[in-house]
């Protein structure tokens, strides 16, 4: 099946268009700066040129048309038809407590995806604008939502409740939720079929580690715990954000720099991080090109960062009792030697042991850890569009068969209708 899967932010739309019988990408783009007169529409089809377009595009809408228009284009596009775009597959930030699974998008989940915007107000409002962009030009195509929060839901109540008076969990739904989920699901399963063993035999921890970074504890392939909570916002140090601190911090710096909310927020989530502590950037290559000329603030961020994940790699072992794989993915942990083999360090007390010469510049799916580890380390590129393809295709064809199903039994046409 041919799905167009979509990532649509607040003022960007990342896209790829992927062939799920073979696990094809046969176009890939992003169109930027959604809304003012210089957008840009970047666009590689497979095995043709790079190109990019540079207009006038004031909303989703809009964006999509131009998604859809580049796909067709007879020198840059890689179908004919629109027709041939079989199913739609977004990414979804929250579902909340709803969504544990991939779904269908019918009007009632668009509405709880709407009734979630409270819990995600930067993330999930662009994602209704993309969904409703497709239902107008792509009308009676199947749409299907993967949700960012939905491998997390299954945690235990003493993992996803903070320690504030109950009613309030009850009254606006403050839990502890997770995210990157789409991302730890996939490393996860992936490091047991690499393994040649069965997840439900598996304790293991992936380490999301890129922009944005999160830790997550998987037992017997269940999301257990995971480091990012209410918002992206706990947790690790990232490139821009704060992570775990103080909570007592938000008033006392609010107090003292005569902060408003949304000035403290800024702080926490776009000032803070690496960035924040290093004064020099929020990306890891010129943390680590900084460290290596002396910069003390640079190699401080780049401690914190290490020494962060070592701590929820350290409590995430004791939560589940034990511990057989390590992931690391994202920019950060597929990249960064030097970030995983810091964090690996003097670990060998839980049976981790990396081996120097496989920590160097691996590539692709590789195994990291010397053949006495008890751990087994593991580099695994993360995929999450793909998932999100391979997922929408299960549930179109599940819910084709459905139709057909039922169509043959009341002697009904098998016409399929979709929102
Ligand atoms: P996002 O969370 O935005 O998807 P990525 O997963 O692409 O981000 O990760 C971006 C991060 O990966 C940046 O901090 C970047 O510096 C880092 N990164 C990429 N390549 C390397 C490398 N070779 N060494 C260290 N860090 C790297």
């Amino acid at each position: 099946m041919k799905v167009l899967v979509l990532n649509c932010g607040s003022s960007s739309i990342k896209y790829q268009f992927i062939d799920t019988k073979n696990k094809d990408v046969l176009a890939k783009g992003m169109v930027e700066r959604i809304g003012m007169s210089s957008a840009v529409l970047t666009h590689q089809p497979k095995e043709k040129e790079k190109i990019k377009i540079v207009g006038e595009i004031l909303d989703h809408t809009i964006a999509i048309e131009y998604v859809i228009a580049v796909l067709l284009s007879p020198n840059h596009g890689v179908i004919k038809d629109k027709s041939e775009i079989e199913a739609v597959g977004h990414r979804v930030v929250h579902g909340g407590e709803t969504f544990s699974d991939s779904v269908l998008i019918t009007d009632q989940v668009l509405q709880a995806i709407k009734d979630n915007i409270e819990l995600a107000p930067l993330h999930n409002p662009p994602n209704i604008k993309g969904i409703q962009a497709c239902k107008t030009h792509l009308p009676g195509i199947p749409q299907c939502a993967v949700f960012d929060t939905a491998f997390h839901t299954k945690m235990p109540p003493h993992a996803y409740l903070y320690g504030i008076p109950y009613a309030l969990y009850k009254k606006y739904k403050i839990r502890r939720y997770g995210f990157h989920g789409t991302s730890h699901r996939y490393v996860s399963k992936r490091a047991a079929q690499l393994l040649g063993k069965d997840i439900s035999q598996l304790k293991i921890i992936t380490a999301h580690l890129g922009n944005g970074a999160s830790v997550a504890a998987i037992n017997k392939g269940v999301s257990v715990d995971t480091s990012m909570g209410f918002t992206p916002l706990e947790g690790l140090l990232m490139g821009t954000r704060v992570g775990d601190m103080d909570p007592a911090l938000v008033t006392y710096i609010m107090g003292k720099e005569e902060l408003s909310l949304s000035e403290m927020n800024a702080l926490m989530n776009k000032h803070s991080g690496l960035l924040g502590v290093s004064g020099e950037s929020s990306d890891m290559r010129e943390i680590e090109e900084a460290m290596k000329e002396g910069n003390k603030r640079a190699q401080y961020a780049f401690d914190i960062f290490t020494y962060r994940i070592k701590k929820y790699i350290g409590a995430y072992a004791a939560a589940m009792g034990g511990l057989d794989v390590l992931v690391f993915t994202g920019g950060i942990g597929e990249n960064s030697t030097l970030v995983r083999q810091k964090v690996c360090e003097n670990m060998e007390f839980l049976g981790i042991e990396l081996h120097p010469r496989l920590n160097e510049n691996p590539q692709g799916e590789a195994e990291l850890s010397s053949v006495s580890s008890k751990v087994k380390v593991l580099r695994i590129p993360t995929n999450e569009e793909m998932v999100i393809a391979m997922d929408t295709a299960e549930i179109v064809e599940k819910q084709m068969q459905k139709f057909q199903n039922a169509g043959k039994n009341e002697d009904d046409s098998n016409e399929i209708k979709f929102n």
